[in-house]
């Protein structure tokens, strides 16, 4: 909308000034006023090309129309605002992937400047580690005096043949996970439903009973167990130009997820929350807001219905900074069921975060271009509620995370 208005407003413009070599008119100046534009009927919309200059009027600029790629209008807005580089509170990031990170000193000594920097004081990292990785890994870990205590991993369930015997032997891996110092369950990730398949050819269901063991086990050793599921419902549908990840979906073939070789999104939903139904000792922390941050109604049904379960805001900053009013009424309803966590490792992106959790500027830039086409808004949070977020949260559900130093 705010895009065909800019166009059409440019064209309007051109009539008054000389126009620049680069864009000559295609066609002579026509007069301001009535009478421009291709009528069409009540209900339909404008044929390609054109834009709804009036009422059921649909016109053509008269430049040719730069790609979505090549069109990066400046905004004129001039408001207040208010760069966030480092988190009011020390924060936890429960969706860490240092990865590489960890295993040397150089990347443990850039992981620790980084983590300063953000006033991240603790960083989980969810990135599905086992046996000896894990314990190489911690063994690393011991050698940073700085950041000893201020990372903690979580251990990785293998779901490779899934079938009698697996989850006797998957909980006495981690059971021996846990005891080498592993304080949680995941990233289990988006292949579980989606791409992991049983030893006979079948889709490994999320809610699979031969499953069940895992997630008891994951409660009787007080494991939070973290759950990335499915993806933006946009992956998993016609890529159309009516699709609000068309760019991404364009850019990244394996984003896509076509409806005759992969279950639908409604699909997988249905069955992580049957899961989360049948374990209601086991706490489960939903990655990505369940991707559903664009449907705060539905996320806030999930959450009331099933009291076992948390949230995450890694990678949907673009839905809740779109929507400052209804996110900020949600994460106060929702307070004590929100941690903070990232995804993606990139130090100059956290800022981001802090800016549309801890002020209300309006209308600023977000950090990737391909994930959304709009501005995002600060939801301004209370300070509680920031403190819960940011780290309270994440201490409650993780008993073996480091209790003692936080602010009260
Ligand atoms: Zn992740």
């Amino acid at each position: 909308m705010r895009r065909s208005f800019v166009l059409a407003a440019l064209s309007a413009l051109a009539l008054h000034t000389s126009v620049n070599a680069q864009q000559p008119p295609a066609g002579g100046g026509r007069g301001r006023g009535g009478g421009r534009g291709t009528p069409i009927a009540p209900g339909e919309s404008c044929p390609a090309g054109t834009t709804e200059i009036r009422p059921r009027s649909c016109m053509a600029p008269e430049f040719a129309p730069p790609s979505i790629l090549d069109y990066r209008p400046k905004s004129t807005l001039v408001v207040p605002a208010h760069m966030v580089k480092t988190a009011k509170y020390p924060a936890i990031d429960f969706h860490g992937h240092p990865q590489g990170l960890l295993g040397n000193a150089q990347g443990l000594d850039s992981l620790g400047k980084a983590m300063d920097e953000l006033n991240i004081r603790m960083m989980v990292s969810a990135d599905n580690m086992s046996g000896d990785r894990l314990k190489n890994t911690l063994a690393s870990l011991k050698t940073s005096e700085k950041l000893k205590d201020r990372v903690r991993i979580l251990a990785g369930i293998s779901f490779q043949n899934v079938g009698p015997g697996w989850a006797e032997k998957a909980i006495a891996q981690l059971e021996a996970d846990v005891t080498a110092g592993a304080v949680g369950i995941g990233e289990i990730g988006k292949g579980l439903g989606l791409t992991t398949k049983k030893p006979d050819g079948s889709r490994l269901k999320i809610d699979d009973p031969e499953l069940d063991p895992i997630w008891d086990a994951a409660a009787r050793l007080k494991l939070p167990v973290f759950i990335h599921t499915a993806d933006p419902s946009e992956f998993f549908k016609p890529i159309d130009y009516n699709n609000e990840r068309w760019l991404e979906l364009s850019l990244f073939s394996d984003r896509r997820y076509p409806q005759d070789r992969f279950p639908s999104f409604e699909t997988l939903s249905a069955e992580r929350d049957n899961m989360f139904r049948k374990h209601p000792k086991t706490l489960f922390v939903a990655a990505h807001m369940g991707w559903i941050a664009s449907d705060l109604g539905k996320l806030g049904k999930m959450l009331d219905e099933m009291p076992n379960v948390y949230t995450e805001v890694g990678a949907v900053l673009y839905d809740i900074g779109r929507q400052p009013r209804a996110a900020h009424d949600f994460f106060v309803k929702y307070q004590d069921r929100i941690l903070f966590g990232k995804d993606s490792f990139q130090p100059e992106e956290y800022p981001y975060y802090w800016r549309v959790f801890e002020t209300k500027d309006d209308y600023f830039d977000y950090y990737r271009d391909y994930h959304a086409f709009w501005k995002l808004y600060g939801i301004d949070l209370p300070d509680e509620v920031l403190k819960k977020v940011y780290y309270k949260n994440a201490l409650k559900i993780t008993p073996m995370l480091p209790q003692n130093g936080w602010p009260k």
